[in-house]
């Protein structure tokens, strides 16, 4: 080891074995109080933890400074050492001696080595923007400081946590722009009249390495409400959609993680990114069930996207809508109507029931003298007659698979309710759009994927500091 470097080492040392002292101090001033120890024994890996990490990126910045080149003209540049900075990294606070370095031909100063570990303009490193936002994900704003104070001795305020959020959120967007143009961007549509596959150079951001290779999948959308700060004409606040979407193994026995998707975006956005994680996951050879429930937005894109999935209509609103079917034919709360829908649900899971429960609706609406509420009955009749090849859930229960958008309900408490409304919370569109995105990938189990990749981008980024070997002359 060079000297330089011994001297760090043997300060490591000396801090080290002042904090060990320290502790062990105060296990023997505790005598037999194993709460204290606990206590001074958290105190002392906080200590420990920014010792080795200011040492840390002493030693790696020192190995750091061999020559580095301008990147625009190629002259190697001059560096100097600037005053001690303190940073923030995913293992606490940290300080490091940083380098400035001037290209004397362009006059222009560089920061390789923040450049290459996210510290440009930020205090935070890559890793601490990847750990500060995916506590984000999980709890509010507010909890995540408090957390990050006690547990990693991480000081980082509501604000900072909100713009990290956002920040790395928009590191998952512009993946999932990626992802999308390799499937729908017009460029990957020459790449492939080429015979190349542009899905093979970006990164998938969901795993289905843990799916067995038979086992049905189902797809789901849905959308749900997020309250808003402003106010409408009423004065009251309000409200605005968010859409998501998932992928999972669609029977519950089958291993493999979910892959969810969230963000405040339209429709089709939605159905991009969705689409594209579909295709990116190798799925062709899989069969598919498509469950949601009979929004207009859903059904005039499945077809489009999923052109081989089974579509399954929600049992559950199929139920609802054949209910009103029967207050409308009969009146609400007849004898007969509510006979009738006591029969009707349990025909609705009948081989062919679906279609005799139709059969005796349509028969209704030929005597419209005899029904309660004609214009209901005919858009019930309506919205069964359109779903009635979505409806066949005797055959999907005989081989095990979905008929509920149980999942997907499920993922819109998951993603939305659980996190973004807790008491009193309110959300700007943006705001809303990053806690979902970083949500659903944490969810997806795949987001510090997007970290680790974010890094290896910043890192070979800063190559072209490396500069461009001359060829030597013949
Ligand atoms: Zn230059």
């Amino acid at each position: 080891m060079k000297v330089i470097h011994r001297e760090t080492v043997s300060l490591l040392h000396q801090q080290a074995g002042d904090i060990l002292e320290s502790f062990a101090e105060a296990a023997v001033q505790s005598s037999g109080d194993f709460g204290k120890v606990e206590e001074a024994a958290h105190v002392a890996f906080i200590e420990l933890r920014n010792v080795l990490m200011s040492a840390g990126l002493t030693l790696s910045s020192e190995e750091s400074h061999r020559t580095h080149h301008c990147p625009c003209c190629n002259e190697a540049l001059h560096g100097w050492a600037l005053p001690v900075r303190r940073v923030v990294t995913s293992e606490g606070e940290a300080a490091y001696r940083p380098f400035r370095y001037r290209c004397l031909a362009c006059g222009d100063d560089h920061y390789p080595l923040e450049e290459a570990n996210g510290l440009s303009g930020s205090q935070f490193t890559t890793g601490a923007k990847g750990l500060i936002s995916e506590a984000a994900a999980q709890t509010p704003f507010g909890h995540v400081t408090r957390w990050l104070l006690a547990e990693r001795g991480i000081p980082v305020s509501a604000k900072e946590v909100d713009r990290t959020a956002r920040e790395v959120a928009c590191w998952r967007a512009q993946e999932e722009e990626r992802l999308k143009a390799a499937v729908f961007g017009e460029e990957a549509a020459h790449l492939r009249a080429e015979g190349e596959d542009p899905l093979n150079v970006v990164p998938a951001l969901h795993e289905f390495s843990e799916w067995t290779e038979k086992s049905p999948a189902q797809i789901s959308v849905d959308g749900a409400m997020i309250r808003s700060p402003k106010k409408g004409a009423d004065g009251s606040l309000e409200w605005f959609e968010h859409r998501a979407g998932l992928i999972a193994p669609a029977r519950r026995k089958d291993p493999g993680k979910t892959a969810y998707v969230g963000a405040v975006c339209s429709a089709d956005e939605l159905f991009d990114c969705l689409a594209a994680t579909w295709r990116k996951g190798g799925h062709s050879q899989r069969m598919s069930v498509f469950v949601a429930d009979g929004a207009k937005w859903i059904w005039d894109r499945v077809g489009l996207y999923f052109p081989d999935a089974l579509q399954v209509l929600d049992v559950y609103h199929a139920a609802e809508h054949v209910a009103s079917a029967a207050n409308a034919c009969w009146g609400e709360g007849t004898k007969e109507a509510l006979d009738w829908r006591k029969r009707a649900r349990g025909m609705l899971m009948e081989p062919g029931g679906p279609d005799a429960i139709l059969r005796t609706l349509l028969s209704a609406l030929k005597k419209p003298e005899q029904v309660a509420d004609i214009k209901a009955l005919t858009r019930e009749v309506r919205y069964l007659f359109g779903h009635r090849h979505r409806m066949h859930y005797h055959a999907l229960k005989q081989q095990d698979l979905p008929i509920g958008s149980g999942a997907m309900e499920s993922a819109i408490k998951q993603l939305n309710t659980q996190r973004l409304k807790q008491p009193g919370m309110k959300w700007t569109r943006e705001g809303a759009d990053a806690v979902l995105r970083i949500r659903a990938a944490h969810l997806s189990g795949s987001f510090q994927q997007t970290v680790q990749r974010r890094h290896a981008t910043l890192r070979a980024a800063a190559q072209r500091y490396q500069g461009v070997a001359t060829p030597v002359a013949a």
